[in-house]
């Protein structure tokens, strides 16, 4: 109810010159430590994909995880958790991306996804899109399908969103 007119926008907070000079740090977590903030993000995810036949909610470590795990209690869906090489027990499948400087790996669980599930893909900020691009490759590469990648905020000037077409893209709040 009043959740849904938070403004979102209040609790996200600049930090220029993190972690390098010239990048200014989109840092949420004035937005965490709020409950009505948190709720408030949350529920409007839930909202905007209500009714989509969503089957599971995936994201990569670690502010990934923030959002998705709780956006998969409220849809009612399972979460899968993309990780970092080497940190899943299980028989895992992989994809590789391509860095700023050198290369990096996400991987998953090989019996995570059945072929033709729906999937959100979620992430606290879309900055030029490497990092869910990789993960919708790898959902996709199991049979799945991405229904939309969903962010808390997107920084428009980085065309993360042109990386990710014709994936849909949702996202709270644009920069
Ligand atoms: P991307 O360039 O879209 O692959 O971004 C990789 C990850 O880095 C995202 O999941 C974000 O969590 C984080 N990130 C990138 N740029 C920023 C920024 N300006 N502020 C905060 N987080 C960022």
């Amino acid at each position: 109810m009043g959740a849904a007119v938070v403004d979102l926008r209040h609790y996200v907070r600049d930090i220029p010159d993190f972690p390098k000079p010239g990048i200014l740090f989109k840092d949420i977590t004035p937005l965490l430590s709020s409950p009505v903030a948190f709720a408030a993000s949350i529920d409007q995810f839930a909202q905007k994909f209500q009714g989509r036949g969503i089957n599971l909610i995936a994201a990569a470590e670690a502010r990934g995880f923030i959002f998705g795990a709780p956006l998969a209690i409220q849809m009612n869906v399972g979460f899968v958790p993309i990780r970092k090489p080497g940190k899943l027990p299980h028989a895992t499948i992989a994809v590789a991306y391509q860095l700023e400087y050198g290369v990096d790996r996400l991987e998953v669980h090989t019996d995570a996804f059945l072929p033709g599930q729906r999937v959100l893909l979620i992430d606290d900020v879309l900055a030029t899109g490497g990092t869910m691009r990789a993960c919708a490759d790898l959902v996709e590469s199991t049979g799945a399908t991405v229904v939309a990648a969903a962010f808390l905020l997107e920084l428009g000037f980085l065309g993360g969103r042109a990386k990710l077409e014709p994936r849909e893209v949702v996202s709270l709040i644009s920069y």
